[in-house]
């Protein structure tokens, strides 16, 4: 497979050029002079989705997980992690116990919860809530668990922290109430993420600058919503311009509406109700999103200005970065594995490779 006089786009830079692939890796880059009216990227990574299509991490079958790849590599999703939401433990390991052998794009799973704080459940039905992590959770860490979203004011947080290091799990700040002390205490133990931020934190305030404030001055990864109704794209911009594009990743956040019609749908097993593209529960709450990850990118682009490498960072390296992988996927190098996306210039999906493989061409 060849693309013949395209700009390449890798986080470290942006020239023309012509990508060879062969056996499923990038096997020769020849540069050239000119310009392309097609951009070649990294293929996009969702870290945190909970549902796409109809399908929902928390009722998939196996065969629902491959259909849910497969839907996804029409949104250039060529890595994810399906995401939980809060649920009793034993639903939790028989979900994933039932879940394998996994498609070879979802890279593990997701935790949100449910080791959160009640207060800031946001749409998690808190009726499986458990603010305290002194559970046993030998059987649950077995299988393949990459992030968990907790609170740091949680009883047994510490404990929490040493079992996630010990099986190189990662652990994310989520759903909290935490003060910026807290949030610093976690900081210094080694805990360098934040969920989908500043959703479901303790907001900045002047004198007490809380989860949030604390995201922002410390050197947290922070993952982000970018679809205007989470956060407003001032407030994208304005992360944007403090942290910069090498601690931001793109999520989706997206419930099973996604990529569906509007209407009713069911999040952790909470009623919710999607129009005008929001979803929100009986209450108003929000209840993640039916965001696309192509639009999150195009939102991405347009709120904050940022240049093409550093797109390719939000949408692809930095969450990559978090799972450890950045070795040979992310970038365009040779030697590096074909998981590409082909857009145009105005960033509308045209193609997305999979290991070499062609698994999605738009009409
Ligand atoms: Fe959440």
């Amino acid at each position: 497979m060849i693309f013949e006089n395209v700009e390449i786009i890798d986080p470290e830079g942006t020239y023309t050029g012509t990508v060879e692939i062969e056996r499923g890796r990038i096997a020769r880059i020849i540069p050239k002079e000119g310009t392309s009216k097609y951009l070649l990227m990294p293929g996009f990574v969702d870290i945190h989705t909970h549902a796409h299509k109809g399908i929902d991490v928390m009722h998939a079958s196996n065969k629902d997980l491959w259909r849910w790849a497969e839907a996804n590599f029409e949104q250039g999703v060529t890595t994810f992690l399906p995401t939980t939401v809060s649920a009793p433990i034993e639903v939790l390991e028989n979900l994933l116990a039932s879940s394998g052998p996994l498609p070879p794009s979802v890279a593990g799973f997701h935790l949100e919860g449910p080791f959160i704080n009640p207060t800031k459940k946001g749409a998690q039905n808190g009726q499986f809530i458990f603010p305290s992590a002194g559970k046993d959770l030998r059987r649950l860490l077995e299988y393949p668990v990459r992030i968990i979203t907790a609170a740091p004011e949680i009883d047994g947080f510490e404990g929490l922290c040493a079992r996630c290091c010990e099986k190189g799990i990662v652990l994310s700040i989520g759903h909290t109430s935490a003060d910026y002390r807290t949030m610093q205490e976690a900081f210094q133990t080694g805990v360098r993420r934040i969920t989908h931020f500043p959703n479901a934190l303790t907001p900045l305030a002047h004198r007490e600058i809380g989860a949030t404030g604390a995201g922002l001055y410390l050197d947290f990864d922070i993952e982000m919503i970018v679809d205007g109704i989470h956060t407003s794209p001032e407030f994208v911009d304005l992360v944007y311009r403090i942290k910069g594009a090498d601690h931001i990743s793109l999520i989706t956040d997206s419930i099973a509406a996604a990529g569906m019609h509007e209407g009713e749908y069911e999040l952790g097993g909470l009623p919710v109700f999607v129009s005008g593209g929001k979803a929100v529960l009986a209450d108003g709450t929000l209840a993640g999103s039916t965001l696309l990850f192509p639009q999150a990118v195009r939102n991405f682009v347009r709120f904050t200005g940022c240049s093409l490498p550093e797109l390719a960072k939000v949408s692809s390296y930095n969450a990559l970065k978090v799972l450890k992988d950045e070795g040979c996927t992310g970038k365009i190098r040779e030697g590096y594995r074909a998981n590409l996306v082909l857009l145009d210039r105005e960033m509308n999906l045209l193609q997305t490779i999979f290991e070499g493989d062609r698994v999605y061409t738009s009409e």
